[in-house]
């Protein structure tokens, strides 16, 4: 079997974290599997990159943050690469890199101006910090690795800090790339996060994104499964962390992923399903911390629950925009328009809903995109607010979305009402509703300070914390 396996930061956020990381893809090897491992940076690496990156922006290029970020690295080479000459590698390959992280923020720091392009090389070093230090571990371990950047591998369009993959041209260097390591014999640990274009400029593929790296390269490997190591035990029935009670789904199907993703589930980047579920590989979510716990599998079917609802997600920093206006009424085409502009923007509409009045039109958009995408509204709508058709376009930025998903709603009469009942009981007020045409999704726009009393509420009138009967 051929195991793509990803880990997450806090998977390798420390020496003790990538022993066991390394532990964890030499004992599957040993069972005479092929592993491909994909990395993430340290935990907490990216985001000092991204903040060194803007500061120097403004002028505040501090040196002393490469010397940190060479520190905490360094520590963790010390404590775990026995073997000298390879910990000497790996130290040389991380300080070079730092070198670079270095010049460019120096750059950044006289000229004040970081473009999308430069923020992806610099964002992106962390996961060539981290992927020396565990091909490391495991070469010391006796079994021979390598790092591999995966700009040698994935190429992407130029959407600088949400690249998409060109999968065709992807597929044909992980072909020839692991027939290569197929040969030498090598355990390979790839960089998550990054990859390039067909010129050879580093792209990211969106904060989280290593979970995408690793189903991409999944998929053009034709891997067998692609295994997610993360700190919970597998995709839960809400965040653990807003709903202490919330239990582990032993197995879902591509579309909850997918939606539960969408909307909010953080486990898993939201565009990880895709390239796995073409080819029908199952994507297993691991804990690395509780590594014998089963976790979940995704698969095309996934395990229905008799409840119809699976679990219930939320997703704040987002915004609510508002077309309305007494004469949209019978007026065709303002939607069409509205739709149209927001997609001149290329802003994610997170949910739309219409009143059967058609008085209104909402939308919900990421709160970065949301000024930007009432602009262009209002430009493409100058006609209908002159001649009175719409009144006003209005942006309100303290909303949150909640989502329902469950494969098995479609056809369960009553849930809707149940969700209903729950949010009345618990005094929530919901400001829209909207149910996608594929009924695997009721999402719902509520104030921002309802968001978690609205999740807890609906997984305990569901009974999500309980066993589901199948
Ligand atoms: P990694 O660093 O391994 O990529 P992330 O922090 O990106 O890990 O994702 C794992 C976290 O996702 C969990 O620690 C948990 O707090 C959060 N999370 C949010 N929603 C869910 C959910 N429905 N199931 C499991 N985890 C969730
Ligand atoms: N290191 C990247 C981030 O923090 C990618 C990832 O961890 O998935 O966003
Ligand atoms: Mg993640």
């Amino acid at each position: 079997m051929l195991i793509v396996m990803k880990f997450g930061g806090t998977s390798v956020g420390s020496a003790e974290r990538i022993a066991e990381a390394a532990q964890l893809a030499i004992h599957e090897a040993a069972k005479g599997h092929r592993v491909v491992v994909v990395t993430s940076a340290m935990s907490g690496i990216t985001n000092q990159l991204v903040a060194a990156a803007e500061s120097a922006a403004r002028g505040e290029w501090n040196p002393q943050i490469r010397d940190q970020l060479y520190e905490r690295h360094a520590r963790v080479a010390e404590d775990l690469i026995a073997d000298p000459d390879i910990r000497q590698a790996a130290l040389e390959t991380i300080a070079r890199r730092l070198d670079r992280v270095e010049k460019l923020c120096y750059g950044l720091s006289m000229v004040h101006e970081l473009t999308p392009r430069l923020l992806d090389v610099i964002s992106g070093m962390g996961e060539c910090l981290s992927a020396p230090l565990l091909a490391g571990a495991i070469a010391s371990r006796g079994i021979a690795s390598h790092a591999v950047e995966a700009t040698e591998l994935i190429v992407t369009n130029d959407r600088f800090g949400a690249a998409e993959p060109i999968m065709d041209l992807t597929r044909e260097r992980c072909q020839a790339w692991l027939q290569q390591v197929t040969a030498d014999k090598i355990l390979p640990v790839v960089t998550g996060f990054i990859g390039a274009t067909v010129e050879g400029v580093t792209t990211t593929l969106g904060r989280g994104g290593s979970d995408y790296s690793a189903s991409i390269l999944g998929a053009s490997l034709d891997a067998d499964e692609v295994w997610i190591w993360t700190d919970v035990n597998g995709v839960m029935s809400a965040n653990p962390a807003e709903v202490p009670e919330a239990r582990t789904l032993r197995e879902i199907s591509y579309s909850e992923a997918a939606e539960l993703a969408y909307y909010g589930a953080k486990v898993l980047h939201y565009k990880t399903i895709l390239p796995a579920c073409r080819q029908n590989i199952p994507v297993l979510i691991l804990n690395s911390f509780n590594p014998t716990d089963p976790g979940t599998r995704v698969t095309l079917t996934g395990r229905p629950s008799s409840r119809g609802v699976k679990a219930v997600t939320s997703i704040r920093n987002v915004s609510l925009v508002t077309i309305s206006g007494r004469g949209m009424q019978g007026i065709p085409g303002i939607a069409a328009k509205a739709f149209a502009a927001v997609a001149a923007e290329q802003a994610n509409v997170l949910m739309i809903s219409q009143a059967s009045s058609e008085n209104n039109l909402c939308l919900v958009v990421g709160s970065a995109e949301a000024s930007r995408v009432v602009r262009s509204l209002r430009s493409a709508l100058e006609l209908d607010l002159l001649q009175g058709h719409v009144d006003d376009i209005i942006q309100d930025d303290s909303v949150a979305v909640v989502a329902v998903v469950g494969d098995r709603m479609k056809g369960t009469p009553g849930i809707a009402g149940n969700v209903f009942a729950a949010l009345g009981t618990s005094g929530v007020n919901v400001i829209a509703i909207s149910q996608g045409s594929s009924e695997l999704n009721i999402s719902l726009i509520v104030g921002e300070n309802d968001a978690a009393d609205a999740v807890r509420s609906i997984h305990r009138a569901f009974r999500l914390d309980q066993p589901s009967q199948p």
